[in-house]
């Protein structure tokens, strides 16, 4: 049975101007010791999905359908104590901004302590001591110092790691990571990816990574999802999204990596912007943008398919093009990549 299993889940939020469908169909599934990425633009739903999950989007404005099964019980239908109680001990979340998660008026070493004690009997000296040690493994320099301040007293980089640290200190089975290395400079974020390395590694936990850098993607997922306009778009092992990808938007996110050729550095951007999900487009969602255009892209959204070949059965695209085709136009379009002349 796989850890975490959400089927069609759909998220609305209902706004002056209309219903939001932030989420539209969303079907994955992610075992223990697993890493995977989802990826897409901002408003493409990966934050989204993941709230919704936890229960943590407004309930008075939202209407969520579909399941989302953690160890066979569904997330979903949890009371708000229920939800509680998991998140921080089997669900962790770490945010971009650690002020969502931090208490302004507490100091740090209070904080943590208390999310040792809320889910575990263990006396103060030890979880204190606990927690000193999980502050050291994060980066950050005199832990036992670091406890008495409050947050504010924290420059950014230290408070995303008290944040992180606060994340990791119950061994969740499954961590949800928002963005979490956005803000940080490339030193801490490599740190930061080590210890989500350590907690797969020592705790078999299965991690849920949100990020719109390729690169971090690249460097620790097993799997990924690439969202568009509240959809999955593109699904699969993180080799087949980065060496055959099968949808014209990841096409479109791979192609505007920066890539170095002759000591000039290349950039390409999809053209057009994001559709507004209080109207998003008929048909395939990603067709005002999409060079590849067909009639029937306008009328009929495609489902989420296997390409062809046995290799290919956990690669999936939603995209009506012929997946020969698409095969063909991805080696041609990374072939041009490589060699310095673009998509
Ligand atoms: Fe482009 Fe059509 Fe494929 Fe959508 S279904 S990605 S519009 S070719």
């Amino acid at each position: 049975m796989p850890l975490l299993e959400v089927k069609d889940l759909h998220t609305s939020f209902r706004t002056e101007d209309g219903i939001v469908r932030a989420v539209a169909g969303v079907s994955f599934s992610l075992e223990r010791g697993r890493v995977l990425g989802i990826v897409g633009e901002s408003g493409s739903g990966k934050s989204v999905t993941c709230r919704t999950i936890l229960g943590l989007v407004p309930a008075r404005r939202t209407e969520v359908t579909g399941q989302a099964l953690f160890k066979g019980r569904d997330l979903l239908k949890m009371s708000r104590a229920e939800l509680r109680q998991m998140r921080g001990r089997d669900i962790a979340m770490i945010f971009q901004d650690p002020m969502t998660s931090l208490n302004p008026v507490m100091s740090v070493g209070a904080q943590l302590v208390e999310a040792i004690q809320l889910h575990e009997k263990v006396a103060g000296r030890v979880a204190r001591q606990r927690c000193q040690e999980m502050l050291a493994a994060v980066g950050i320099p005199n832990p036992a110092e670091r406890l008495k301040n409050y947050p504010h007293e924290l420059s950014g980089g230290m408070r995303q790691r008290a944040m992180i640290a606060m994340a990791l200190l119950n061994n969740p089975d499954l961590l949800i990571a928002d963005e979490p290395t956005t803000a940080l400079d490339v030193t801490t974020q490599a740190q930061i990816l080590n210890l989500i390395r350590r907690l797969r590694r020592e705790f078999d936990s299965a991690i849920i990574l949100i990020t719109h850098d390729l690169g971090v993607i690249a460097e620790i997922c097993d799997e990924v999802l690439v969202m568009y306009a509240g959809q999955i778009v593109e699904q699969g092992p993180v080799e087949a999204i980065f060496e055959q990808p099968a949808h014209p938007y990841t096409w479109g996110l791979l192609g505007s990596l920066p890539r170095l050729n002759e000591g000039r550095e290349q950039l390409y951007s999809i053209p057009g912007a994001p559709p507004s999900l209080l109207r998003p487009p008929s048909g395939c969602v990603f067709h005002p943008r999409c060079a590849y255009v067909l009639p029937v892209c306008r009328e009929h959204r495609p489902p989420l398919l296997a390409g062809d070949g046995p290799e290919m059965t956990n690669h999936r695209a939603a995209c009506h093009l012929e997946p020969a085709f698409r095969v063909q136009e991805s080696t041609r379009l990374f072939g041009q990549l490589e060699s310095g002349s673009g998509p």
